[in-house]
Order: structure tokens, then sequence, then C-alpha cells
């Protein structure tokens, strides 16, 4: 079928928008096609949306459905960010997509506090991706004879949600009961992907085993929101999710004058009355001032699963008096970041990750990803410190009328 009579059809409604890529031997046609239906259908141009370098084949069927072009995020650089991680060491620049005016040159002065302060110390202390299924049981009763049977056939469990994969390694299986649901929490070691993928596929093939033994157990849901996926929740706070990470500095009080025009008790006033007394107040997790501005930014740049900006948005900023200056820090339990899978294969994406160095598979499997893990902490770590700073010196106002207008 020639492409005009392809477009008609569209616009009818005789050929479905998810339906083109049946009729045209290219996805780069279809999507053509796609968006010039959407142009007649609203009388409107969309120029700038159908200009990109991006491969739409290499696109179709594993990041997008009905594509019609691309949508542009400015993106800028933070840098030199001096990061002293256990998989990355050295002085990292590192691209943020972004359109909220300041937000790269604030994270930009927080970083220069971190360098001039010898880098950024990180320590990841957890790392699993979960998924929890939700079982209807007969009777709270057969919580005993389930569990136990998971952890007499931890082994067998383990093997098959391990099936057809060389990365995904389960580490454990926590039981929850409410009344007569039960909710099996699998975690995850799952290399250098970030994981959701592999482990619902994982625990589909577990979750099999279980109810075979059990033939009057149900699987209601392979989710049961206990995961918990791109939602706030408290057991991603305590139980950790993706990375659990601390990214810490020791600012100098001279550093602190000369480069935030504060100093360390006013800091430290600020964080506990702003992140702890407010936060407390409001019912938020987000006991920070703005985690989730970074991690969406390099969230955005370099593939990332933007919902799970959520959990990443979680956490805890701490500032303590120490000798000669103030002991900063944020720890950000629930940090879903990957450098294989997902958006990370996108051209323009993977682009972003060899500014960092990281891009791909790592010779370890894992080290990347948890690279990649330390310099979004110590970034987020360079956006607190910048953010306290002005808050503390009554700067913020005068920034945003500067660089967000
Ligand atoms: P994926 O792209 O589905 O899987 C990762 C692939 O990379 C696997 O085939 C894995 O091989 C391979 N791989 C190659 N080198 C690797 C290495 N060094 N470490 C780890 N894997 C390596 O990605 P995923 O992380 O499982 O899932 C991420 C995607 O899931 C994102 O697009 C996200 O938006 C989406 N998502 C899915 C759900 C869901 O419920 N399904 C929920 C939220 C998000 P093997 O096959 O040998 O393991």
């Amino acid at each position: 079928m020639e492409k005009e009579e392809i477009l008609k059809k569209v616009i009818s409604g005789k050929i479905k928008i998810y339906q083109i890529e049946n009729f045209t031997e290219t996805t780069e046609e279809a999507v053509e096609i796609r968006r010039a239906a959407i142009e007649k259908i609203r009388n409107i141009s969309l120029n700038h949306i159908g200009k990109y370098s991006l491969n739409s084949e290499n696109l179709f069927g594993k990041n997008i459905e009905n594509m019609i072009g691309v949508v542009e995020v400015p993106m800028g650089i933070v840098g030199p960010l001096k990061v002293n991680g256990n998989y990355a060491n050295g002085n990292f620049y590192v691209p943020m997509a972004t359109s909220e005016g300041a937000l790269v040159a604030s994270t930009n002065r927080g970083a220069s506090v971190i360098t001039a302060s010898g880098g950024a110390i990180t320590t990841i202390f957890k790392n699993g991706m979960s998924r929890a299924p939700v079982l209807r049981l007969k009777s709270s009763r057969d919580y005993y004879k389930v569990s136990e049977f998971i952890v007499s056939n931890f082994d067998e469990i383990k093997k098959e949600s391990e099936k057809n994969s060389r990365f995904r390694k389960l580490q454990k299986i926590v039981p929850y009961l409410v009344g007569r649901n039960l909710f099996l929490r699998f975690v995850y070691d799952t290399g250098d992907s970030m994981g959701m993928n592999g482990v619902t596929i994982g625990t589909d093939a577990a979750i099999k085993v279980i109810e075979d033994k059990f033939p009057e157990i149900k699987c209601v849901s392979l989710s049961g929101n206990l995961c918990t996926d791109k939602k706030s929740s408290a057991i991603n706070l305590i139980e950790g999710r993706g990375k659990s990470i601390t990214a810490e500095i020791m600012i100098p009080d001279k550093i602190i004058k000369d480069k935030l025009k504060t100093d360390a008790d006013t800091l430290i006033d600020v964080n506990y009355r702003k992140n702890f007394i407010g936060s407390a107040q409001a019912g938020s997790y987000g006991f920070n001032a703005h985690f989730a501005n970074i991690v969406a930014a390099i969230f955005l740049a370099t593939g990332q699963d933007i919902a799970q900006v959520v959990e990443g948005s979680q956490g805890f900023t701490t500032v303590e008096k120490d000798e000669n200056g103030v002991y900063f820090a944020v720890t950000l339990p629930s940090l879903e970041v990957a450098t294989v899978g997902g958006g990370t294969r996108i051209e323009t994406q993977k682009e972003a990750l060899d500014i960092l160095g990281i891009s791909g598979g790592s010779k370890f499997s894992g080290d990347n990803a948890k690279a990649l893990s330390e310099i979004c902490a110590s970034a987020v770590l360079a956006g607190e410190i910048s953010l306290i700073g002005a808050l503390a010196a009554r700067h913020l106002t005068k920034a945003h009328m500067e660089y967000g207008r």
C-alpha cells in the first residue's frame, strides 16, 4: 500500500495508530505516517518532534510503541565532581537533562565545594532489586507451611528464578502476611541492569514452584505493590531497593565561608528545621531538600526508568558539626540505576553514559551500575549542599531571579 493511502486510512480510523507498522516496510515510514496523521487531525506542525538522529528501528518494540518522534530536553554538565567511590574514582563530568533553570548551576556550585573539600566518599550498603507477588491463602495459618517450604526448598526456587539469565541472582525471599494475603518479596542482584524485567520473569517462574506444591494457594498478582515500584513507600526507605547508598563529605569552615557564604551552625540549623522537622510534619519520606531534582535530571540524561525518581527522591540529608567544619551526607536507600537495558541503550543516553565512562556491561558484572550509583549520589550531595547553602545564606530567590527567568 502507498504511503498516502495508509495515511488516509489512519486518518479515517480504518487503520489504527498502533497497526501502521504492519503496513510499512520500515519502522521509520510508520513513524512518519503516524506523525503526519496527527498533524492532519490536529491541523498543526510537528516539525521539531519529527527531527532526530535516533534509529527508530532499534527503539520499536523495545523502548516505545506508537512512535511519532522525540521530545528534546536540554542537557547540561556538572563538574569536575570528585568522587572517591569503590567503583567510581576520579573527577567526573555529570550529564543532567532538565528544563529547570538554575538547577545545573546550583549543582555545579555544590560539586565545586565537594571537589575543593577532597571529594565525596560513597558507601553502597545494600544492593537488590525486588518483586513481591501477592498470594491468596485459604487461611492465615497456611503462612507456616508456605514459609517453611520456601526455606527448605530455597535452592530449587532460586534455580528456577535464575533460569535463562546470566546475571540474575536470587538473594532472598521475605514473607509478609496481611490477613490471608501472603506477600513474598523476592530480592535479586541484577548485575549492571536495573532489573525490573528480569526479576518479573524470574519471580513468575519461581512462584510456579510454590503453586505446584500448593494447588489451593493462588498467586493473585505477580506484583503485590510491596515491591515497591514507582510509588512512595516506607518499605523502600527501610529495606532499600536497587542501590542503598550514602555519599558524604567533610566541608572545612573556610570553604563554607568562601563558596557558600554562610557558616557551619547555620547549615546545620537549616537542615534540621527544614529537612527533619518540616519533613516529619509533612509526613514525607523525603528528609531532604531536593534529591528528586538531581536524580530526575541524571535519570533523563542517562536513560534510566524516569518513574523510579519516586524511589530516588526518598532519603536523608544529614549535616553535623565536625572538627573545623561540617560533616554533610546524603543517604538514598532506593536508587535504581543501570548501564545496561531499558533506555540506556538509546544512542543519546548511551553517549551520556560514555561521558561518565560507564556505558554497557562491566567486566565484573554490576560494577558499572554501582559506579553510576556512586556518581549519582555524589551529584545529589552536591545539589543538597548548594540548596541548603543558598537557604542558609538567604540567596535562593536571588539565584532563581538570575537563572530561572
Ligand atoms: P532488560 O533490558 O529487560 O534486561 C537486561 C538484559 O541485559 C538481559 O538480557 C541481560 O542478560 C543483559 N545483560 C547484558 N550484560 C549485562 C550485565 N552486565 N548485567 C546485567 N544484565 C546484562 O532490563 P531490566 O533491567 O531487566 O529491565 C529494565 C526495563 O524494565 C526498563 O525498560 C524498565 O522501564 C522496565 N520495567 C519493567 C517492569 C516490569 O514489571 N516488567 C517494571 C518497571 C520497569 P540476561 O538475559 O542473561 O540476564
